[in-house]
């Protein structure tokens, strides 16, 4: 059934760009081109399923999702995030990402042939804090691929906005929330819910007059157990102050995590094999791929991207060794997944169809 499918699928794909050659022959090339880069992303995603459906240790298809992390230093320490743990500073060594080391990572995936063309720049920390970001983001436009950062908003003032948007096209998502109170609370630090409001009103302004800027403001307040629709829809009329927010600025509710063990989680939910260690590529500020977007604490490291090439570290004996620890159900035996809810939430809506759509959309 499943080899089926694959000569389905790769049927479908040899077809379509058959069609795709002979179209771009009367000269429809912007309309082919786009459409060779949909069936590029569905033939790797498909190979990803099947991998990952199989549990193979050994993958031929490259990440799908990249990511680099600025920096891992942060201006908050969120009750949430396991930056507000004391221990956590001295589980790595701190530090922010070059230019160099960027155009480095830069090279290595495009070396690795993936053909997903956003480069997320997030993983601990605040990437504002970088002051190297707008060169980042210019730097991911000129490779080709499409940047997108995660911040906490508070450095993101006028004159890092003009320069983010003078850098290219870019993604930001930041974290919001409908109450001051919660907000101030969690992130520890008064006056920052104003601060924060005036600066996303400012970015929301500029979104309205160009479409390069795509903003996603997402509502915390699920973590103080507010019902997240109605403070979804209050954090919304907050940012659209009395207009309608521009297709470009989309507001949405954040499900939140465990953060591989920081936080409390309900046991004995049924086990699912964590689609991760087939499907994202992870680089700390200092080059190292550790386990996923949740490892922070850089507790699974399994290469360094400044000395090997992805493909290399992809499939090496450490990343094989992750694979098959999840697929055997045994999360325990890695250092990043033994505290993680994400391998026993198999009843939670992040492994719905849509969520998963919608999760490999903005990644
Ligand atoms: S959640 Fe973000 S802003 Fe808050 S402490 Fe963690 S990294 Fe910093
Ligand atoms: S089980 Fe958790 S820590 Fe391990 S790869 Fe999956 S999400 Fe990351």
């Amino acid at each position: 059934m499943l080899r089926g499918e694959f000569f389905l699928s790769v049927f479908l794909y040899y077809s379509f760009t058959f069609v795709i050659f002979v179209v771009s022959s009367f000269r429809f090339f912007s309309f082919s081109a786009l459409c060779l880069s949909f069936m590029n992303k569905f033939f790797q995603l498909t190979r990803m399923a099947f991998a990952y459906k199989r549990a193979q240790p050994v993958l031929k298809h490259p990440p799908y999702m990249f990511s680099i992390e600025a920096t891992n230093i942060c201006n908050y320490k969120c009750s949430f995030c396991p930056q507000s743990d004391p221990a956590h500073a001295a589980r790595r060594t701190q530090g922010q990402l070059s230019t160099e080391g960027m155009k480095c990572f830069l090279d290595r995936v495009v070396e690795s042939g993936t053909s997903n063309r956003n480069i997320s720049i997030c993983l601990d920390g605040e990437p504002t804090i970088n002051k190297h970001l707008p060169q980042f983001v210019r730097l991911i436009n000129d490779y080709g691929f499409s940047p997108r950062f995660s911040s906490n908003g508070r450095l993101l003032d006028q004159n890092l906005a003009e320069a983010l948007i003078s850098a290219g096209p870019f993604l930001a998502s930041i974290d919001f929330a409908s109450q001051p109170s919660y907000f101030e609370q969690v992130r520890g630090r008064e006056g920052d819910f104003s601060r924060i409001l005036d600066q996303l009103r400012y970015l929301i302004d500029q979104a309205r007059l160009n479409r390069n800027i795509r903003l996603e403001v997402v509502d915390t307040s699920v973590f103080s157990g507010a019902d997240p629709e109605a403070s979804l829809r209050a954090m919304t009329a907050l940012l659209a102050d009395g207009q309608t927010l521009p297709s470009n600025v989309k507001t949405w509710s954040r499900q939140f995590h465990n953060f591989c063990g920081h936080l409390d989680s309900a046991d004995g939910d049924s086990y699912k094999v964590c689609p991760y260690p087939w499907s994202q590529f992870v680089v700390t500020w200092d080059g190292f791929a550790v386990a996923c977007c949740r490892d922070t604490a850089g507790r699974t490291v399994l290469g360094n991207v400044f000395e090997s090439p992805v493909m290399q570290i992809w499939n090496s004996p450490q990343y094989q060794q992750f694979r098959r620890s999840l697929a055997q159900h045994r999360p325990q035996d890695v250092p990043a997944c033994r505290g993680c809810d994400m391998p026993y939430s198999g009843r939670s809506s992040r492994w719905r169809l849509g969520y998963i759509t919608q999760s490999l959309r903005r990644r």
